[in-house]
């Protein structure tokens, strides 16, 4: 069995010795699945405190390599690679939420910071709706659709204009077909995947609540931020997010609260809204740091990316206050990023963060600059 032996590991050494806080000692190794820009920010706020990171991830422009101690190449069924994986680390996380349930069931139980029911529910675009409207949210109307037949029920029930999305592997905004019409849902040619039709949601603006829950289940909120989207892409999160946002966060926020209870989560967990005029319609989740936070290196009095590392290893969460009265944080997509660094000649000082990516293909995110205003007293 993969990772059998784990007595050694510092999480079981610290129980066995009856230790209640149970922090990872420095020097730890921290599992990364998944290879993207998430993974290297988070694997630089693990340097910082101490940890090292390993990375694991197919084949690809894995750029979390660059800032981790280790990484390994290998397919998400490479059973002999995610053990191997498994002996080095002291614990995992992940920073991309499709990595495959089967890879993360494959490691030992006890080395996963989190449940891997929150990446189980979060692949699912159908039981991630009705999870959240189990526990009283209220996401926008939807139906399952698995056949064409079943489609067309949808658009009788849920009517025009909508919005069809793969029920699974859809991300910033691939997998969708916008539905203005009744003819013009005959025209879309139905993919034959497993799908879910919601109605098309009349929003004065996207927020999002990011949080982050400790081991002992302690739940820290950063503010939200209002989040512009161009293309099914975030394109723009800006502090302060406006009244109409403000006013919607608590119910925002109480529902994030009891997902992150009811999963018994530990780390940083993202849910994202519509604030409409009837109150916050909840659209997804992401079990992990989000580029709405990304605004938190620099705008808050600790970041996404440490609070993450903070919570998975057991030490005490910082503080989440906003540090300036006004914060953009901006994507830098495709071959914009080529000339990015002109950015830093821009008055304002911003903050500039690139990826390392190899190849600036259209519409994938670069990098990122965060502009901050005055700072809270
Ligand atoms: P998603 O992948 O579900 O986050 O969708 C990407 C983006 O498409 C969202 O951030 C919205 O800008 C837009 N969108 C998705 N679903 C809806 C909806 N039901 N109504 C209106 N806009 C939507």
């Amino acid at each position: 069995m993969p990772g059998a032996g784990n007595e050694g590991r510092p999480f079981d050494k610290l129980r066995a010795n009856g230790v209640s806080s149970l922090a990872l000692a420095t020097g730890s190794t921290i599992g990364i699945l998944g290879g993207g820009q998430l993974g290297r920010m988070m694997a630089v706020a693990a340097l910082q405190l101490g940890y090292r990171a390993i990375g694991y991830a197919p084949e690809g422009d894995n750029v979390a390599a660059d800032a981790c101690a280790g990484f390994i190449t290998a397919e998400w069924d490479d059973a002999e690679a995610l053990a191997q994986f498994a002996q080095t680390c002291d614990v995992v996380t992940w920073e991309f939420e499709n990595v495959p349930v089967a890879a993360v069931k494959a490691l030992p139980a006890d080395l996963l910071a989190c449940p891997v029911k929150a990446l189980e529910i979060a692949q699912d675009r159908l039981r991630e709706k009705d999870f959240a409207a189990s526990l009283g949210g209220q996401p926008a109307p939807y139906a399952q659709v698995e056949t064409e037949a079943d489609f067309a029920e949808a658009l009788v029930r849920i009517g025009t204009p909508g919005i069809l999305k793969t029920a699974r592997d859809g991300y910033d905004g691939k997998g969708q077909w916008r539905v203005r019409s009744a003819l013009e849902a005959s025209g879309i040619r139905f993919p034959g995947v497993a799908c879910v039709y919601e109605g098309f949601v009349t929003y004065e603006t996207e927020f999002s609540v990011i949080l982050v829950r400790g081991r002992d289940g302690d739940i820290r909120f950063w503010d939200s931020t209002a989040n512009l989207h161009e293309g099914g892409m975030l394109a723009r999160s800006i502090l302060p997010a406006g009244a109409l946002v403000e006013a919607q966060v608590p119910a925002a926020r109480a529902l994030a609260a009891k997902v992150a209870d009811a999963l018994g989560y530990v780390g940083v967990l993202t849910l994202e809204f519509f604030a409409t005029r009837e109150g916050p319609v909840f659209n997804e989740m992401a079990p992990r740091v989000h580029n709405s936070g990304h605004w938190t290196i620099e705008g808050a009095a600790t970041s996404q990316f440490e609070n993450h590392i903070r919570a998975i290893c057991g030490l005490p969460l910082g503080g989440t206050a906003t540090r300036f009265e006004a914060i953009e944080m901006r994507n830098i997509v495709g071959e914009e990023a080529l000339e990015a660094h002109r950015i830093l000649a821009e008055p304002g000082e911003p903050h500039l963060h690139l990826y390392g990516k190899r190849e600036a293909r259209e519409g994938r995110k670069m990098g990122h600059v965060t502009r901050v205003g005055h700072i809270i007293p």
